[in-house]
């Protein structure tokens, strides 16, 4: 996959590369893609359990892909236990909700060190198909 947000990017933005700020552009670029949407605008973007450090450098990547912002008002986020994401398209009235597949959440687990967060960052981003990373369904709202 090309992605539009280029790490050295989002490093700049967000201060350090993590594999949570990884899965924030993914999940956030795919959603657009997959909605059609239109970036900053377009959409209202609400995310589950990433309250706290390191889970919570998501809603940055989510920012940085999608153009909502806390400023913007169209990003919201709650408490949960799991991390859960859901992507509003106003237009066509469409939904996109994202979750973590197994696999992605055990590499997550298993990592113990800054550079073994780095490598998982830069694994996650040249992962090729985006079934490996997220389960995903798209609703009519
Ligand atoms: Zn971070």
């Amino acid at each position: 996959m090309e992605h539009k947000i280029k790490l050295s990017e989002a490093i700049k933005f967000h201060g350090h590369l993590g594999p949570y700020l990884v899965i924030g552009i993914l999940a956030g670029e795919h959603a657009i893609k997959k909605l059609k949407a239109k970036k900053y605008f377009g959409m209202q973007v609400k995310v589950w359990g990433a309250t706290k450090k390191p889970k919570s450098c998501l809603i940055d990547g989510l920012q940085l892909s999608t153009g909502a912002t806390y400023g913007k008002g169209n990003i919201e986020k709650f408490n949960a236990r799991n991390i859960h994401i859901e992507i509003i398209e106003n237009k066509k009235g469409r939904k996109i909700s994202i979750d973590l597949t197994k696999d992605l959440l055990n590499s997550l687990e298993m990592v113990k060190t800054h550079k073994e967060s780095e490598l998982l960052a830069k694994k996650i981003y040249k992962t090729k198909k985006i079934s490996e990373l997220f389960i995903e369904s798209i609703a009519s709202i």
